[in-house]
């Protein structure tokens, strides 16, 4: 237990360091507009789908968590519950009553956005978080100090903690599946999906497309698609038959998000508190709660003695 303690005490002595050496100008810049034109996308038509929940086996998979059968995924009775994106699971899929018609219900899948100006790149004071210039929104855990500002800042509440692991807990949430994204690949919940509800491609075409279908089926789709102007933009979009907001797809302004997280850095960077005390103040509170972990740790397995 010591040396995880001087380890984790110099993991963090080292981002106090690396802070203090100039992350200040960091925090009040806004990010670069390093996105390509041709950046990728997701068109999530959720009149197409099905809620097989083939996307949430896929994403487990491809990102080395314990998945299981396939099958399980098929029992429905898990859509009582309205669920959100967890630890280890990037994307849930839920279900809801169809106001147009009774006998097909609506389901929707949920993972992290990739917004064009992400709040939670612009929130994090290390720079953990990354635009990528394809559009992938990427974590990077050798940079985070566990503030969890990002799950602060995130409109969509995306960003999760691993609060049940002591040792180094992790920031989660859908990373695009950079591995194969980055190289060309497909997203494994796009790949697997039967009933092409998931169309990836270039960002603008999946617009041209959505609104082709928009003008095609105006019986079947709202004239709004979901993610085209929120927030600034994001680069996964939603077609549905209903209002977003009845899909439980937050209501946001254009705006980007990030105007609000930034404001909120400059008044602590620039007015109130100086860099410095700030970041002590935050390694008080890793500290304290690793500690209360570690506790707890050593008591459980003090009593299993
Ligand atoms: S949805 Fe949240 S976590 Fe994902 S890119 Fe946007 S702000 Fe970041
Ligand atoms: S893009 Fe990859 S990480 Fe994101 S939900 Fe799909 S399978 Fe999961
Ligand atoms: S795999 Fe496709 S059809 Fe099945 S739940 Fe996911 S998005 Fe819907």
């Amino acid at each position: 237990m010591k040396n995880i303690n001087r380890r984790n005490f110099l993991k963090f002595s080292s981002a106090l360091t690396f802070a203090s050496a100039g992350l200040t100008s960091n925090a009040k810049a806004a990010p670069n507009n390093i996105l390509s034109p041709d950046r990728m996308g997701v068109l999530v038509d959720t009149t197409h789908c099905v809620g097989c929940r083939n996307c949430e086996w896929a994403c487990k998979t491809s990102h080395g968590h314990d998945a299981g059968d396939i099958e399980k995924y098929h029992n429905r009775e898990v859509f009582k519950e309205f669920r959100r994106p967890k630890d280890h699971s990037f994307t849930v899929v839920n279900e809801f009553e169809n106001p147009k018609n009774e006998l097909i219900p609506i389901n929707v899948k949920y993972q992290c956005m990739h917004c064009d100006k992400p709040a939670c790149v612009s929130a994090c004071i290390v720079g953990a978080f990354q635009k990528n210039e394809m559009g992938q929104v990427t974590w990077d855990g050798g940079k985070c100090i566990g503030c969890r500002y990002c799950m602060v800042a995130c409109p969509f509440q995306i960003p999760t903690f691993e609060y049940e692991k002591a040792i180094e807990p992790n920031i989660n949430k859908c990373d695009f599946c950079f591995e194969r994204t980055s190289k060309g690949g497909i997203p494994a919940c796009v790949e697997i999906c039967p009933v092409e509800a998931l169309m990836f491609g270039p960002r603008t075409e999946l617009i041209r497309v959505a609104r082709q279908r928009i003008k095609r089926n105006p019986e079947r789709y709202k004239n709004h698609i979901y993610g085209e102007k929120e927030v600034g933009g994001t680069s996964w979009m939603y077609l549905s038959s209903v209002d977003a907001s009845q899909l439980k797809l937050p209501k946001h302004k254009d705006k980007t998000a990030p105007g609000v997280s930034e404001s909120i850095q400059h008044g602590i960077f620039a007015y109130f508190v100086p860099p410095l005390a700030l970041y002590a103040w935050l390694g008080g509170i890793m500290w304290i709660s690793k500690r209360r972990k570690e506790i707890i740790q050593e008591v459980v397995e003090e009593e299993a003695k």
